[in-house]
């Protein structure tokens, strides 16, 4: 199974906006990008809104087939690991094997011993295309890589085996990932877990490390965007020399938990797939479940109403909400509204809150050429009414939409033209357009 060169992890919460997120896939291809949508949900999802793995082929399906797409398209078992991957066996096609809990584990002496001296002929200074400065590469290097990541990938060398076993060879994708994890991945690091990766047998097409600064869910990235751009464009030139060294699939290539809404590395990611003319996996947040609650708020009446209901509800278990979500969020709580505020709120003001603007008219020069820190409250191209915090609450409060029941899912039906708009603009203008179009 191939995985085409561009590829889009939607997600999506209740799904219900299937259709809309591939619209915005179809109006890419239009455009001349061909990208395959990927419908991403993990565990953790199904168990706070109770559904089930079957439910997101189903959607997936259902809007492939009434929007007649010919393209490939996957099912994803979002982070999965040995205790949760047997659920999602039938009904995905594409895995997220995690195993960032493995990474402060370590392997036997005897294994991490004879990886160090495979791996040794790489002592001293690899050169790589598209990179200028060789990199520097120690003992100590590979075995602090080894101590690292080397039962980390056994790990996932054992859930692979597993899932082969009952989907057969060939018949899934294979994505690993080690993003969810305090320390980042330099580039060294990077390629020695391919090498593992590599020795485990395991035919990864797409590899998920952590990258430098903060990718905090449903708002900009937070961090030094000069040296993400730095480790992104060594990180392709790796995965490039990697499958060459390591025979690993032709078709690997980065996949970048964004969390969504990374506005400001999102230039120097176009601009480094041009030069190394690399493919790309971006997965994002859920965050289709945002412009559901902003198309309530634009229509007005019930919707808007449901709108404030879920904030005010969120607002009150803020604890419960934010804890599954704690190393991956940021909320100044001084800087919430307060419910009484928000009840008085008209429709646009509440969307206008919620929504994240996307920057417009920056050229990837003046990002390559930032270096400054990015500071939430001044993401670029922000706006007055936005507010992060209200954003970041109301994303990791869909427990309380989905408590909420048949009166959510029929409000999202009532008002679904609105919504449809807001979710496929969404995916489209702001994320598929700055990283691969413009
Ligand atoms: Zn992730």
């Amino acid at each position: 199974m191939i995985l085409c060169k561009y590829s889009f992890g939607v997600g999506d919460r209740f799904g219900r906006q299937g259709k809309p997120q591939l619209a915005a896939i179809i109006r890419a291809r239009a455009e001349g990008v061909e990208i395959s949508p990927v419908w991403n949900k993990s565990h953790r999802e199904h168990s706070i809104i109770g559904t089930k793995p079957a439910d997101v082929r189903m959607e997936a399906d259902e809007a492939v087939r009434v929007c007649g797409w010919g393209g490939a398209y996957f099912v994803d078992a979002d982070h999965i690991g040995l205790s949760t991957v047997d659920q999602f066996i039938k009904s995905s096609d594409f895995f997220t094997i995690d195993v960032a809990d493995f990474i402060t584990r370590t392997a036997s002496e005897g294994d991490i011993n004879s990886f160090v001296q495979k791996q040794s002929n790489y002592i001293g200074r690899i050169s790589m295309d598209g990179i200028d400065a060789a990199i520097n590469v120690t003992e100590k290097q590979i075995q602090a890589a080894a101590e690292k990541f080397l039962l980390a990938v056994k790990q996932a060398g054992e859930i692979y085996r597993h899932i082969e076993a009952a989907k057969g060879a060939g018949n899934f994708i294979t994505e690993i990932s080690m993003d969810e994890t305090d320390q980042p991945q330099p580039p060294v690091e990077l390629f020695f877990i391919l090498a593992a990766i590599a020795d485990e047998g395991i035919p990864a097409q797409t590899i998920a490390p952590k990258f430098v600064g903060r990718f905090n869910k449903g708002v900009d990235y937070v961090g030094s965007v000069a040296r993400f751009a730095k480790q992104f464009e060594e990180d392709l030139a790796v995965v490039a020399f990697a499958v060459k060294e390591f025979a690993l699939p032709e078709d690997l290539k980065l996949s970048i938990h964004s969390g969504s809404d990374k506005f400001s590395i999102y230039g120097s990611i176009r601009a480094s797939l041009k030069k190394f003319d690399a493919g790309i996996h971006i997965k994002t947040a859920g965050t289709t479940w945002l412009e559901e609650l902003v198309g309530l708020a634009m229509a007005g009446g019930e919707g808007l109403a449901i709108a404030k209901e879920v904030y005010t509800k969120a607002l009150l278990r803020i604890d419960e909400l934010c804890g599954p979500y704690a190393t991956v969020i940021d909320i100044d709580r001084a800087k919430l509204p307060r419910a009484e505020e928000v009840d008085k709120w008209e429709g646009d003001r509440f969307a206008a809150a919620l929504r994240h603007p996307a920057p417009i008219g920056r050229s990837i020069k003046d990002v390559h050429k930032s270096n400054r820190k990015i500071d939430l409250d001044r993401s670029i191209g922000a706006g007055q009414a936005y507010n992060p915090n209200f954003r970041q609450l109301l994303h990791v409060g869909y427990k309380v939409a989905a408590e909420m029941g048949h009166s959510y899912l029929d409000a999202l039906e009532k008002y679904e033209d609105i919504i449809a708009q807001n979710v496929t603009e969404n995916i489209y203008e702001r994320h598929i357009k700055p990283v691969l179009l413009v």
